[in-house]
């Protein structure tokens, strides 16, 4: 019962991290939006009233938005910042004109559309796809409005020519950064996704996955190696005695202890429920990994663990085995796991091989 929510627990933890970096960029976004119409505003003041006061109402517009961000409204956020800066611009096309090139920031926009972080669901791509469709519609037809019927102010040629300049310039530094952070999400998951692939959630240790795919290289390359299984010993006992989620800690504290005592030519890996598969490869003797194993039985048999009050003590079983000539990998496994139900046999806390 315990494991489905823990699993939950931690996807909503994930959720929570997800949405403060979101929150976070759009506060960046609300921030660099009012410093730019300030800037914007110190412009219009000099060439257009209308858009200035405008620009004014969009100025206080980004200072309600701001409040909108503190109360975790974020999604209203997104639509209310996409349609202010919607009406900003148009203004500004039909009444300065489309020489200063407000127009393409509604490219910009289309790119801020189509981030990855807020369109999680199939349904919200449908919408966004529609408000691209907008926007390219209102480049055109702001294109179509200001050649057919000649708008704008057409005066202060320099300074036309520097606020195009610097529109085009921004347009395109934030088409650049919103693919760039586009990559950033997407690669940033696919690490995510890989990690789950190859990792075992509870104790971090290679999953039966990735245990697969380490003994297939060793195959393909037809490199000798050592396997070993672990078992920890009346491991039944110890949930049905404190608990499943004292046996979970057992897990996490045995894994430790093999993450810290092998070395690099070593992987560990969670084979199943309470076992675990050590794969070595030939540049130490089967004899020193044995060794090492042995080792590591000792740790676990001496080590005195406090787990949520209770005092555990644990050991484990281990049978080891080697590659043989064919490289049948089933057969490797078949031997150490028969060496482990010697050792278990056997009186259990021993190691086989
Ligand atoms: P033996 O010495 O013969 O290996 O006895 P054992 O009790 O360790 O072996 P058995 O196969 O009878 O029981 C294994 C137990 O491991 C049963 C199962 O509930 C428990 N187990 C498997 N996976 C997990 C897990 O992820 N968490 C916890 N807490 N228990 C697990
Ligand atoms: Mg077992
Ligand atoms: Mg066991």
């Amino acid at each position: 019962m315990k494991k489905p929510l823990k699993r939950f627990r931690v996807l909503f933890d994930n959720r929570r991290e997800k949405d403060g970096q979101i929150t976070f960029l759009l506060y960046i976004a609300n921030i660099c939006s009012l410093l730019i119409n300030i800037i914007f505003g110190m412009f219009f003041l000099q060439v257009s009233v209308p858009m200035f006061i405008i620009n004014i109402f969009i100025l206080v517009f980004n200072i309600f938005l701001y409040f909108l961000l503190k109360n975790n409204k974020n999604e209203l956020f997104i639509n209310l910042f996409f349609t202010q800066l919607w009406i900003f611009l148009i203004s500004a096309v039909l009444l300065i004109g489309w020489e200063y090139g407000f127009q393409q920031y509604l490219f910009a926009m289309i790119c801020a559309l189509f981030l990855p972080f807020y369109i999680p669901e199939q349904t919200k791509i449908k919408r966004y796809k529609f408000l691209g469709i907008v926007f390219v519609l209102t480049y055109l037809i702001l294109q179509y409005i200001c050649f057919k019927f000649d708008v704008g102010i057409h005066k202060n040629e320099v300074k036309m020519q520097l606020l195009h300049g610097f529109n085009s310039l921004l347009s395109a530094t934030i088409v650049m950064m919103f693919s760039a952070l586009s990559t950033l999400f997407a690669n940033e998951t696919r690490k995510k996704l890989s990690r789950r692939a190859d990792f075992d959630e509870l104790t971090g240790l290679y999953n039966r996955y990735a245990l697969h795919q380490i003994l297939d290289n060793y195959k393909n390359n037809n490199d000798d190696f050592y396997v070993a299984i672990a078992d920890i010993d009346f491991f039944k006992k110890i949930n049905d005695t404190y608990g499943h989620n004292v046996g979970d800690q057992v897990l996490i504290m045995i894994s430790k202890i093999f993450k810290d005592n092998v070395n690099s030519n070593i992987d560990v890996g969670r084979w199943g429920g309470e076992e675990f598969l050590i794969i070595c490869n030939s540049n130490i003797t089967y004899d020193n990994f044995k060794k090492m194993l042995e080792n590591i039985r000792i740790k676990v048999k001496n080590k005195k663990s406090i787990i949520l009050k209770n005092e555990i003590r644990i050991t484990i079983s281990i049978g080891v085995s080697k590659s043989d000539k064919n490289m049948d990998i089933e057969k490797i496994i078949g031997d150490a796991d028969v060496n482990l139900y010697k050792a278990k046999e056997s009186g259990r806390n021993k190691l086989i091989g």
